[in-house]
């Protein structure tokens, strides 16, 4: 398995994936990343009010839940680093795209059969419309806009961001045009 990055909604569940499954899974991540999923370094909370605010928004069960995931973060082994412009394996050929700044070992994966790239959280997408890195959510923005510019020297036809879904109408014109409206 192929880990963009730590946070809670990306490997939450990964424990149980390992401890469940029938077969070895191997998990991979780059290697700045790999003390954040394996635990050796606290979770990072870029904007710790606005988090407050959210679990409070939620119903008490979920909220109590959710604090506990927080308090005690998913953590385990990498198995394997993988380094920007390694091509794995799978699926015909996966780059990986070294995108820091979300967080700091931040990775996309560019699937090359189909041209897809998959964002992780290296961008968003919201009603339609990529938009930029979330600064709520966003450990370095420096980084995470020159990582936004490195994307568009690749070539895509579908994108598939975490938040916000899967587009495949002009995909390299409208990246294009996120990275220079962070210029
Ligand atoms: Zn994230």
């Amino acid at each position: 398995m192929k880990f963009t990055h730590r946070d809670i909604d990306h490997i939450g569940s990964l424990p149980d994936i390992l401890r469940e499954s029938p077969h070895k899974v191997e998990v991979l991540s780059h290697e700045e990343e790999m003390p954040y999923i394996e635990g050796r370094k606290p979770l990072i909370i870029v904007d710790r009010e606005h988090l407050s605010k959210m679990l409070a928004s939620l119903p008490e069960e979920q909220h109590q839940q959710m604090e506990m995931l927080f308090a005690n973060p998913p953590k385990a082994s990498v198995d394997t680093a993988v380094a920007d412009g390694e091509v794995l394996p799978y699926c015909g050929g996966i780059t990986v795209i070294f995108t820091p700044g979300h967080t700091p070992g931040h990775i996309c994966l560019s699937l090359n059969q189909s041209k897809t790239l998959i964002t992780g959280d290296a961008f968003v997408a919201v009603d339609g419309e990529f938009r930029g890195p979330n600064p709520q959510a966003t450990y370095d923005m420096d980084s995470a806009l020159k990582s936004l510019k490195k994307l568009t020297h690749y070539d895509f036809e579908t994108v598939i961001c975490y938040h916000g879904g899967v587009y495949s109408d002009h995909a390299n014109e409208r990246l294009a045009e996120l990275a220079s409206a962070a210029d």
